[in-house]
């Protein structure tokens, strides 16, 4: 491990070109107790600019050593970073926000130029990321404790609450910025120190958010950033000095995570994959239905965790439905970030891209129809770029694959129902819980599915409900491993543990023996 370049000089490789530092092409390298640090294995990974297909640039994968040269920094900085008051660390969590928010736009030719999304998606993921570091500046108040007065004669007991040390992230490619912003803002602020394990598709994102952090005045060792894959993962789960590992990403690993992190006496929460249904009454508004249809099945070329994979049309409302669905299609503009009008952009990989496209194969074959082939748009078939045209699936049933596996991409497909009963059934019985949503006009239809519908995040005509942040995130059953949801109040919650203290001042002269069990009466 070399040490090979000192903050703010070139962290993050430039989106366009990719020039990092000690490569031909950009060269993306750990970040440890404040410093880049250069992987020492040999070991890297190609990053794609998904718009050409082309290796824009290599990231070091981290060996055990190196993510435990990256615990042990923040290990040391722990002490320290816990000890500074809540005010300074608030002033530290503003000066973070202020510098995310000067900088949105680098920060979104990042994730355009690695990710593919276009820069209105871009600009809008750190957005939302920005409102997490923004509830993270009302730290002192969320750590208030509670004080409770005379328990005993002469006797009070409080409850602290207090950061748990190292903690970890790793994150997933669909939001590289967001994510971890989910994460590392409550963690910091809580006086934990953290360490960032990002996809390594897109991992640039995290080396610009390291350095601003650094400007911002976080000491080093308080955040650090180690690229790789699942030996880096296994390096953090096993390491005994992580306290707690968050997790986002597909149901698989996140399961993995939970098993494996908890087996190791840390504390977990992974969130996982999604299939999203969102079911259309008779009586919804067809255009609003569609319009929201379209934004949250194709926005960010559907991969993103909370997109709207399956409309569960019932009654008379599939036909007009789709209908307005497939009218609206051509209309989406679809490019490389670069153009300033495009509204979709590639997905992340071509392997990613051709097993999203099979879909369109596979559909068909077990019974389906395709409405709107993605195949058939020109930069599917010209460019060396990982495009694929907004797709729509009709007469899709439970048993097909194009129903039963997470797509995670522009193809939407869409379930026809006779009841309201049937589209409650159908998605209760799917295994993920991340995210649903209704559209009707009836308020007492959308209440009762807001008591019976088994997911955590509910929208009332919003197809994608993704909780301010001073809520908090979560899915049901196979959407999240752990029992505290991220972000918010619960993200709190699972980077602090409680301490309860009880207490006593006697006059003096008033102390005695006593064998007995403590009595309050
Ligand atoms: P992924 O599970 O492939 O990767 C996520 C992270 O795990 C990455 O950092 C990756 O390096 C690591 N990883 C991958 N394979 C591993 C292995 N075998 N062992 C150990 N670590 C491994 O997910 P992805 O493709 O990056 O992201 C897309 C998935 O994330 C989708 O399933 C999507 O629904 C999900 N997601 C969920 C949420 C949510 O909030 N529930 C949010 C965003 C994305």
């Amino acid at each position: 491990m070399t040490q090979v370049a000192e903050p703010r000089s070139s962290g993050a490789p430039a989106p366009a070109g990719g020039t990092g530092a000690g490569s031909a092409i950009g060269h993306i390298h750990h970040w440890i107790g404040g410093q880049i640090v250069e992987g020492a294995s040999g070991r890297r990974g190609p990053v794609y600019d998904p718009a050409t297909g082309k290796i824009a640039r290599e990231v070091d994968f981290a060996t055990a050593d190196e993510v435990g040269a990256a615990v042990a920094a923040a290990k040391a900085a722990f002490p320290g970073w816990r000890a500074t008051s809540l005010s300074k660390r608030t002033d530290i969590m503003f000066k973070i926000r202020n510098l995310v928010e000067a900088r949105r736009k680098e920060l979104a030719a990042h994730l355009t130029a690695e990710h593919g999304k276009v820069p209105s998606d871009a600009l809008g993921e750190i957005a939302r990321g920005l409102e997490n570091l923004e509830f993270a500046t009302g730290v002192p108040n969320l750590l208030k404790g509670n004080f409770s007065e005379q328990v005993s004669t002469g006797v009070d007991v409080y409850q602290i609450r207090q950061p748990l040390g190292v903690v970890a992230g790793i994150t997933p490619f669909n939001f590289p910025a967001m994510v971890p912003m989910w994460m590392f803002a409550n963690a910091i602020a809580c006086g934990n120190t953290f360490v960032l394990k990002p996809s390594e598709k897109d991992p640039s994102a995290s080396m610009f958010l390291a350095e601003l952090l650094h400007e911002a005045g976080v000491p080093d060792g308080v955040f650090n950033v180690v690229h790789g894959d699942k030996v880096a993962v296994d390096a953090i789960l096993d390491h005994p000095d992580i306290a707690a590992v968050s997790f986002v990403g597909s149901t698989p690993i996140a399961r993995y995570i939970y098993e494996t992190g908890t087996k190791n006496g840390k504390r977990v929460q992974a969130l996982g994959g999604a299939k999203n249904h969102m079911i259309v009454l008779p009586d919804a508004d067809i255009s609003m239905a569609a319009d929201a249809a379209v934004s949250a099945g194709y926005g960010s070329a559907g991969e993103r965790c909370m997109a709207i994979a399956t409309i569960v049309a019932v009654g008379s409302v599939a036909d007009p439905l789709v209908a307005a669905i497939k009218e609206r299609l051509p209309k989406i503009n679809i490019g490389p970030g670069t153009d300033p009008a495009a509204e979709m952009g590639p997905l992340v990989t071509k392997q990613h891209r051709d097993k999203v496209a099979s879909y369109l194969d596979s559909g068909p074959a077990q019974g389906a129809t395709v409405v709107a082939d993605g195949r058939e748009h020109p930069l599917y078939k010209e460019s060396e770029g990982f495009f694929l045209g907004a797709s729509l699936i009709d007469y899709v049933s439970t048993e097909m694959d194009a129903y039963r596996d997470e797509i995670f991409g522009p193809v939407l497909t869409v379930i026809r129902v006779d009841t309201y009963d049937e589209a409650v059934r159908l998605v209760n019985d799917n295994p993920y819980g991340n995210g649903t949503a209704i559209f009707t006009r009836d308020g007492g239809a959308a209440r009762q599915f807001q008591f019976e519908v088994q997911a955590g995040m509910v929208g009332i005509n919003v197809p994608i409900p993704v909780p301010v942040a001073y809520y908090s995130f979560g899915g049901w059953k196979s959407s999240l491993f752990g029992d505290l949801h991220m972000y918010g109040p619960e993200g709190i919650q699972f980077y602090t543990r409680a301490k309860i203290v009880t207490s006593r001042w006697p006059d003096p002269g008033t102390s005695k023996i006593d064998l007995g069990f403590p009595r309050t009466r």
